[in-house]
């Protein structure tokens, strides 16, 4: 699916009105990973939930497949930083709600669940219930979830942001294979420079106060790349120096 930005700002009114994004131009290509980066407060989510349909621009447009984005859609499936499962349902339940969504027939759901299980490493847990899952598996539901609905595009809000180093190492190297192997439009917003150039094509980099892109990189390197590769770490230096980005965290990759 391609997504467009068309000079996006987004105000929201208080006690004094905050201007979350400002003069937001973006074109992202069918098929196409894309990681946008910034420090917190930026505008990430706001930028995020725009492209989903949850939150709208107070100037310009938001375009999906050429039709300007008037709420949510199947074809753009968002998924949060905490998964935000049903943690009274097992974990093939939570996947089956997906596609009770999609008003798929109830006898081809287990079926198509466990397949999506599959796809994510996690069949053998079907029968779990979601409180016994690590915060690692728990992604992993959440992911298989939001792929149920068949989506065009997946739009992701830090979804790794709370897991340790070696779990979201791993879940970065199946992110990859999922995108390869269905070559789904992926937006995926991170803070942490690193994981933005081993899951991207291509970088965006944002900064605050009015929320703005200052800087666009390609990464040209073959997948899977791992977040300890020297040339991902060459390319998040050169990321984060270009912007100033004061996030040792994310260079440091802790
Ligand atoms: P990020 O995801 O990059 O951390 P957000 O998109 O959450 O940033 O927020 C961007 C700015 O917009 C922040 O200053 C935040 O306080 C403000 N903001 C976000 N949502 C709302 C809202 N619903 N009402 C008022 N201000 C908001
Ligand atoms: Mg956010």
């Amino acid at each position: 699916m391609r997504l467009e930005a068309r000079s996006v700002t987004k105000s929201f009114d208080g006690s004094r009105q905050v201007t979350a994004l400002e003069g937001i131009d973006l074109d992202i290509r069918d098929g196409e990973f894309v990681c946008i980066v910034g420090p917190s407060g930026c505008g990430k989510s706001t930028l995020l939930y725009m492209l989903a349909g949850l939150e709208f621009p107070t100037g310009g447009t938001i375009v999906a497949n050429g039709e300007p984005v008037t709420g949510t859609a199947p074809s753009r499936a968002l998924m949060f930083q905490d998964g935000a499962l049903f943690p009274w349902l097992s974990v093939l339940a939570n996947v089956e709600f997906g596609l009770k969504m999609k008003k798929l027939a109830r006898d081809g759901r287990g079926a198509r669940a466990r397949q999506l299980l599959r796809m994510v490493h996690l069949e053998p847990f079907a029968d779990a219930r979601v409180h016994e899952l690590s915060g690692g598996m728990r992604q992993r539901v959440s992911l298989a979830r939001a792929l149920a609905v068949e989506p065009d595009v997946l739009l992701l809000d830090e979804p790794f942001g709370a897991l340790d180093a070696i779990t979201r190492g791993v879940l970065h190297t199946e992110l990859q294979e999922i995108w390869l192997s269905t070559m789904k439009t992926i937006v995926f917003i991170t803070h942490n420079v690193r994981e933005a150039v081993v899951l991207g094509d291509r970088v965006l980099v944002m900064s605050p106060r009015p929320g703005r892109f200052v800087a666009e990189h390609a990464i040209e390197l073959p997948r899977p790349r791992h977040i300890d590769d020297a040339a991902v770490n060459a390319y998040a230096r050169r990321i984060s120096a270009d912007v100033k980005l004061v996030d040792e965290v994310a260079i440091a990759g802790r």
